[in-house]
């Protein structure tokens, strides 16, 4: 399927269509005080084989989080397009600008991507580029993978995101694309899943998508870049891109969920964090996760901070020193079967 790409303001000029391996960049025009006549660059690569699907693959779409970004890089050069079936395409920094910012969010509007689907085509730039992934691009696949991590501000266990559609149409090719990424925990998104995400464009958009959680604290992790690495390409074979690569490596998955609000950690003052536990730690109701010293007044007992429930702490903050409510910790409950 050929994709409408002159419904973007974002011009492509990478041929998306016919067989090979290709790189480019998108030219995400927006005329402000740094770049007032010229363009933002936004990587892009293609690899298009035989008959078969065509899958979407993406990273960076927070630019603090640098371990799928790597990973899509390396797959790409690593792949043969003669032992590719269908088409794969590349956005490895979808938000580049924010990427080269080392930050979270676009120094060009301070927006966070991951909240301004479903985007605005003659919008700020990470509208434009919501705008471009979810009406041009997600129409024209069978699949999506987007690729996250805890960036700077926090570490995640590594873990695959499948989201439970309302009508449940999707959640099976949804699950099984989990399953197959190999992750240690499934990550089963609900009714608490935002709506702004690329999560919620896929499943308005019909795609089967995972997202992932690879580690963060702003920088790679070895072991966790290399359960990415094998993950990417097990999903490969179980979309039918490339031959099958077996599961024997990897252990059967938590599958867990936020099942309340609450079971997201705010940190209650301003102060010194000693955290006992780390994400990936199974902790129990009422646990002691944290302690929380008074900067201004030492002599203050440090404050508790105590698992809400019991579960996977599946991700962890990453600052020594808080604000009052920065986050803490994730705390997910296991569904049952
Ligand atoms: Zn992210």
């Amino acid at each position: 399927m050929s994709f409408e790409l002159a419904r973007s303001r974002i011009r492509c000029p990478l041929d998306l269509e016919s067989p090979g391996k290709r790189s480019g960049n998108l030219a995400l025009k927006y005329s402000d005080n740094a770049n007032p006549l010229g363009v933002y660059p936004v990587p892009i690569m293609a690899i298009v084989g035989g008959p078969g699907p065509t899958t979407l693959l993406v990273a960076g779409v927070h630019g603090d989080e640098f371990e799928g970004p790597v990973a899509l890089i390396e797959l790409f050069q690593q792949l043969d397009p003669a032992r590719v079936r269908g088409r794969l395409l590349f956005l490895p920094a979808l938000n580049a600008p924010a990427v080269r910012a080392s930050s979270r969010v676009s120094p060009l509007d301070g927006a966070n991507l991951n909240r301004a689907f479903p985007g605005d085509r003659d919008g700020p730039p990470t509208a434009m580029l919501a705008h471009l992934v979810e009406s041009v691009l997600m129409p024209g696949c069978d699949a999506v993978i987007d690729l996250h991590a805890g960036g700077k501000a926090s570490f995640f266990t590594p873990c695959a995101l499948a989201a439970r559609t309302a009508d449940g149409a999707l959640s099976p090719a949804n699950m099984a694309l989990a399953e197959a990424f190999g992750a240690p925990a499934i990550w089963v998104l609900g009714r608490h899943n935002d709506d702004r995400s690329v999560n919620a464009a896929a499943t308005r958009q019909n795609v089967p998508m995972i997202a992932a959680e690879l580690g963060g604290n702003g920088a790679i992790t070895p072991d966790i870049l290399a359960l990415a690495r094998r993950g990417l390409r097990r999903c490969l074979a179980h979309l039918g891109h490339l031959d099958g690569m077996p599961l024997a490596d990897c252990v059967s998955p938590r599958v867990v969920e936020i099942a309340d609000a609450g079971h997201s950690l705010h940190a209650p003052g301003q102060g010194l964090l000693e955290p006992l536990v780390v994400a990936g730690d199974m902790v129990r109701e009422g646990q002691l996760l944290a302690r929380l010293y008074a900067l201004d007044d030492p002599a203050r007992p440090p404050v508790g901070i105590h698992a809400p429930t019991t579960g996977l702490v599946l991700a962890a903050g990453a600052r020594g020193h808080v604000e009052h409510g920065d986050f803490l910790a994730l705390v997910a409950t296991e569904l049952a079967g």
